[in-house]
């Protein structure tokens, strides 16, 4: 038996715009295609997960201040890292370098010559 359907091969991407081959458009269990691709839908998966996440969290350093840090980059704000560790925290641009560092001596667990803090 003959099938007289069309076959589809591409697909335009309603959230990039993009014609991509059918296979980067994920099937749906009901049969349909998705109308993003699988870069896009990974793409909102990764912006809503981020959502969900708390991304402030208050830092009682060593000598008993209190800070607010963010694992997300804030606008004009500071970034600490440490080779020593895996975390990365945000501070807002009003938290010195020596706080920065107070922040995350607690934060990451490691000494304070361990620590550097780069301007976003
Ligand atoms: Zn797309």
């Amino acid at each position: 038996m003959k099938k007289n359907t069309i076959e589809v091969t591409s697909k335009v991407c309603k959230s990039c715009d993009t014609e991509k081959p059918i296979e980067d458009f994920r099937l749906h269990k009901s049969g349909y295609r998705l109308g993003k691709c699988y870069v896009c839908e990974k793409l909102s998966w990764k912006i809503k997960r981020r959502h969900s996440e708390p991304v402030t969290l208050s830092i009682t350093t060593k000598s008993g201040n209190v800070f607010v840090g963010s694992t997300v980059p804030i606008n004009g704000g500071k970034k600490i890292t440490s080779s020593y560790s895996d975390k990365v925290l945000y501070v807002s641009p009003s938290i010195t370098r020596d706080q920065s560092r107070s922040m995350f001596e607690v934060y990451g667990n490691v000494k304070r010559n361990q620590i550097s803090v780069k301007l976003v």
